[in-house]
């Protein structure tokens, strides 16, 4: 069976592993731009945001990346990572609360006092939750393993048009497959020229890891392959989509979120990583017959992979059957 998919963020190319380990013949064509999927160090947390929430699957999608990272190894490929926890400071006892009454009891989790947590703070902070089963990866070595262990065959073009069964390409020219699975993530929503909801966020990358475990609350310290990362997804949301760029307003903003969880004293700006992250997740067979998975949010890493493995076993499924 061949199936063709359509962009290589990690929710194409995990996707395009899936499929191919449940035996498909897989071609996937990528325009390779704006794939929010680079990130240079995501966090795998499943505690998200300032409210606290857990989504259902969270669980079952950190030991799915994670369990992926271990296989991807096991056949040759670096992915530096760090299944070091995450820790959550949180500024007063109500969102401890809030926290509380979101945290599943199969969660792995501890509070501290901000003076006995594991990485110094700046002052301020309540509590500290410490989530030992989450932790950062580099998210373009994850997405280029996956597209590589997959074994598919990638087509470098931006795909104009498609259906359940073809995909149109300006320069590769009609693709035939037995299903197409539409993976284009926020740009690629943007330029089949549908409504959704973008929001665009910047890494600082640094000469050292400030943290060696992450911390977040409104923006995140993480290590990352080389140095560091401050980062965060922060610019209001909006309609539509833009090319990546960084307000002067928005630098000062994420610097004082940096600022605001420890002391950043003495580590560098080296560069920096800006990219958009859609909304709205939708996955599964659509009505004209083509799949889809897009609108990973700020989840990518958390549940892109275990999704794709979903997707790709309905679809085979169905196939078969
Ligand atoms: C600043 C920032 C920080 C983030 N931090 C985290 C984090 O800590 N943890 C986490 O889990 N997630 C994080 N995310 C979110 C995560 O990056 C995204 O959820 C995820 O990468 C989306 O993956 P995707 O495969 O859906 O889309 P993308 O990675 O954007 O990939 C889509 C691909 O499809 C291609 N494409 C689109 N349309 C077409 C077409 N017509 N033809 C051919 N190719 C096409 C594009 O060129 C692109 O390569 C962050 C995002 C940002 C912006």
């Amino acid at each position: 069976m061949n199936i063709a998919v359509i962009g290589a963020g990690i929710a194409g190319a995990s996707a395009a592993y899936c499929l191919a380990r449940g035996g498909a013949s897989v071609t996937v064509v990528d325009a390779g731009a704006h794939t929010a999927s680079q990130v240079p160090s995501a966090l795998v947390n499943p505690v998200r945001g300032q409210s606290g929430g857990v989504d259902p699957q969270a669980l079952a999608g950190m030991g799915f990346t994670w369990g992926l990272v271990r296989d991807l190894e096991a056949q040759g490929f670096a992915v530096p990572h760090g299944q070091s926890g995450v820790l959550r400071p949180v500024p007063d006892d109500k969102a401890r609360a809030r926290f509380e009454r979101n945290l599943p009891p199969d969660l792995a989790r501890a509070w501290f006092r901000p003076e006995d947590s594991p990485q110094p703070l700046a002052p301020g902070w309540a509590h500290v939750l410490s989530l030992p089963d989450g932790g950062w990866l580099d998210g373009r070595a994850l997405t280029a393993a996956l597209l590589a262990a997959s074994g598919a065959r990638v087509v470098q073009d931006r795909a104009s048009g498609w259906n359940a069964q073809e995909i149109h390409c300006p320069r590769a020219g009609r693709l035939k497959a037995d299903a197409v699975v539409f993976c284009g993530g926020s740009a690629g929503v943007a330029w089949a020229g549908e409504a959704a909801t973008h929001r665009m966020g910047t890494l600082l990358t640094l000469d050292r890891a400030v943290t060696q475990t992450p911390v977040s609350f409104g923006a995140y310290l993480a290590p990352a392959r080389e140095g560091g990362v401050l980062g965060a997804t922060f610019e209001t949301p909006a309609p539509t989509w833009h090319p990546e760029a960084l307000p002067l307003s928005s630098l000062g903003w994420l610097l004082g979120k940096g600022l605001r969880l420890t002391d950043l004293r003495g580590a560098q700006v080296t560069g920096r990583w800006t990219g958009s992250r859609l909304s709205g997740l939708t996955t599964g067979q659509q009505p004209d017959g083509t799949w889809r998975l897009t609108g990973l949010g700020s989840k990518g890493f958390l549940l892109g992979p275990l999704l794709a493995q979903d997707l790709a076993a309905q679809l085979l499924a169905s196939r078969a059957g």
